[in-house]
């Protein structure tokens, strides 16, 4: 399938942002395992450099997480695409919700894909500049300023649900606005790290689940945050 990418060319960079330098993060995901070349093609067009911090733009496309303020981070690539990836394994999705929109990265990844996009974020400071991001690269996502935790009933169900902050255990609110057939990847477990957990809904509402990796995110937390 060709992937339905819906960036201009103007996002694209010079220099540390180069083509080349993001080819080699590319690669670098080939070689951990990251197969579905939709993703792999989302991953080279989205300007990671745009979602962080100038000072830090030269880091942009190295593997890895990095501060985007708050005590916040963007999350590694691998597991970007590790998340985006598992949402693709069964029927096609349209509709996704994504639960902690941080600088907005994995958002616009989902977006690039040609996803109809649903991201909640608790710091509205965060949130702002994110939008931001959005709208210059022209991406038709929405968002909402809320605790995600309590995902968003309104537009359920969703196809897809991913949420990128980690919790001790899995939230039931978010499982019920998942669609039949749908996938749901979180990262679930107590103390420094994660077990990112994918759960699939079958046609009749029966979940199974399977570990996909061990992560490290930041906490999934309540409250919200201007
Ligand atoms: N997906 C992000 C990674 C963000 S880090 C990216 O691509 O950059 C996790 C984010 O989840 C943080 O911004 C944090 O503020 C947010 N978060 C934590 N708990 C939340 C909650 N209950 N509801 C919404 N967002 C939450």
């Amino acid at each position: 399938m060709t992937p339905r990418l819906r960036l201009q060319p103007e996002a694209l960079g010079v220099g540390m942002t180069s083509q080349r330098v993001r080819d080699r993060l590319i690669e670098r995901l080939r070689g951990n395992g990251i197969t579905d070349e939709r993703v792999l093609n989302a991953i080279r067009v989205v300007p990671r450099h745009l979602f962080i911090d100038e000072a830090l733009a030269t880091r942009a496309y190295e593997d890895t997480a990095l501060p985007i303020g708050h005590g916040q981070t963007i999350s590694q690539p691998w597991v970007v695409a590790k998340m985006t990836e598992a949402l693709f394994d069964g029927a096609q999705p349209r509709r996704v919700l994504e639960v902690g929109t941080g600088s907005g990265y994995q958002a616009a990844i989902l977006g690039a894909l040609g996803l109809e996009v649903f991201t909640v974020e608790r710091i509205g400071d965060l949130l702002r500049v994110a939008r931001k991001r959005f709208r210059s690269l022209g991406l038709n996502v929405r968002s909402k300023h809320d605790d995600g935790r309590v995902g968003w009933p309104e537009e359920a169900p969703f196809d897809g649900i991913l949420v990128t902050a980690g919790a001790p255990a899995l939230v039931d609110a978010l499982t019920a606005q998942l669609a039949p057939g749908g996938v749901l990847v979180a990262p679930v477990g107590a103390g420094g790290g994660q077990s990112l957990l994918r759960l699939r809904k079958d046609a009749e509402g029966h979940i199974t689940q399977d570990t996909l990796a061990s992560v490290a995110f930041v906490p999934l937390l309540s409250g919200l945050v201007d």
